[in-house]
């Protein structure tokens, strides 16, 4: 690992890079082994902000914390945003490259979600929770995450925090967290210094998983719209029966995980209106997981 600095800044990188050997450590647990073992990693400071260069990253964050010195970005801690994430594109995007921008999602997404398992390896999985769930204000919904294909046209800035909301969605419903690190670290090795399409990627998690996600892919990466849980609950004397469905793609079907005050249960809505009956509890009790799922929540 070697660090290119101006002069002046010398002492302030050396305390500053500290971070990195233990990122390193945290990605080569999720990822495998570095990918350009042979070139080396090296951060150059830059004027420019930063560029996930092959073993060679721009790095121009100024030895600050956050995005610049912004670390509402990253939720409120305390690492340097540049690094972690430009050095997450060295699996994500360098190591695998996909054959045309508009899955530019596979790079962005990942790596996007790099930084949320970097937050679970450093700081523990509540930190990790709350991390995902503050990507969900910069998500925009102004176009789909997939561009046009073969004419050079990527999609919607949302194939970062999007796809990496995505990620932590499909985590939740493969609800087997020994599976999810096994495919996460299985797509870096089975397709590394690989070109590939969204779609190959797409195909090797439901053929890891044995479920068919591509609806859910579909909602996400090929519509603008994030599924709506719309939802009412009927209270009859002490029986509450919940009325539910999707607002999405009309063959939408994901599970949901909710709570009536114990034990979170899943539910199958589809985009027709359900009715199930859930017996006796408190209605204010009632709560939807959506800091595991990636939606939105409309109450009727
Ligand atoms: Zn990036």
């Amino acid at each position: 690992m070697d660090y290119y600095v101006l002069h002046d800044n010398l002492e302030k990188a050396k305390e500053h890079f500290k971070q990195v050997k233990p990122m390193m450590e945290c990605f080569e647990k999720y990822f495998g082994a570095y990918p350009f073992w042979n070139d080396g990693y090296a951060l150059v400071e830059t004027p420019y902000l930063g560029m996930e260069h092959q073993s060679a990253i721009a790095y121009g964050n100024d030895y600050l914390p956050g995005y610049y010195g912004n670390t509402s970005f990253i939720d409120g801690l305390n690492f340097d945003f540049i690094i972690v994430h430009e050095s997450g594109h060295e699996w994500w995007g360098n190591s695998i490259t996909t054959n045309d921008i508009a899955d530019m999602w596979v790079h962005e997404g990942f790596c996007t979600y790099s930084e949320v398992l970097y937050v679970e390896c450093m700081y523990g999985y509540d930190a990790m929770l709350s991390y995902v769930n503050n990507q969900k204000r910069s998500v925009r919904n102004d176009k789909p995450v997939i561009g046009s294909y073969h004419v050079n046209a990527e999609g919607s800035s949302d194939m970062y925090n999007k796809g990496s909301l995505m990620l932590h969605t499909l985590r939740s419903l493969i609800e087997d967290d020994k599976l999810w690190f096994e495919m996460i670290k299985g797509i870096a090795n089975d397709f590394k210094h690989e070109t590939v399409d969204g779609q190959e990627i797409i195909h090797y998690i439901n053929k890891k998983s044995g479920k068919d996600f591509t609806n859910f892919f579909n909602q996400y990466l090929k519509n603008k719209e994030i599924p709506v849980f719309q939802f009412h609950l009927h209270q009859e004397g002490r029986n509450i029966t919940l009325l539910y469905r999707w607002e999405a793609i009309s063959e939408f079907d994901m599970p949901i995980l909710i709570n009536t005050g114990s034990k979170d249960f899943w539910i199958y809505p589809n985009t027709e209106w359900k009715e199930q009956d859930l017996g006796g509890f408190d209605k204010h009790d009632f709560k939807v997981r959506d800091d595991l799922f990636f939606i939105d929540i409309k109450k009727q």
